[in-house]
């Protein structure tokens, strides 16, 4: 008896094992045609300066910019829609590493605006197909 029962138990081992095998297999092979093809698109130049940003379930997260001449991360500047004036509403993005000087201008509103306007140009290259030319 004991000599049946050992065999037994393996080919229960062997058989989960092969469970669980199979249905790692069978979600991978799933999972992948999900992924659209501009996931892969995560770089692109708009307003004269270098972008990049990340696909999380299908939003643009964190989109940023960077220098075109020397690559450092830009700072914003949009105090011309927080004080009082007549100055047209803009936002800056300035380069701390070539003497401050200003790379890209988003006109129209604050941080939160031309970050909005690069998510919709780069959701506008998306749908037209023009981001496969780079
Ligand atoms: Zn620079």
């Amino acid at each position: 008896m004991s000599s049946y029962a050992l065999p037994g138990w393996l080919w229960i081992i062997v058989f989960l094992f092969a469970l669980i095998g199979g249905a790692s297999i069978f979600f991978r092979l799933k999972g992948e045609p999900t992924k659209p093809e501009h996931h892969s698109y995560v770089e692109d130049n708009m307003y004269g300066t270098k972008w990049r940003w990340q696909w999380i379930s299908n939003r643009i997260f964190d989109p940023w910019c960077y220098c075109p001449r020397c690559e450092a991360t830009l700072v914003y500047d949009d105090s011309s829609c927080h004080r009082f004036s007549y100055e047209e509403k803009k936002t800056n993005f300035i380069c701390e590493n070539c003497g401050h000087s200003i790379v890209a201008s988003i006109p129209g509103g604050d941080k939160a605006y031309a970050l909005g306007a690069v998510e919709r140009e780069i959701d506008r290259r998306i749908r037209t197909g023009e981001y496969k030319k780079h």
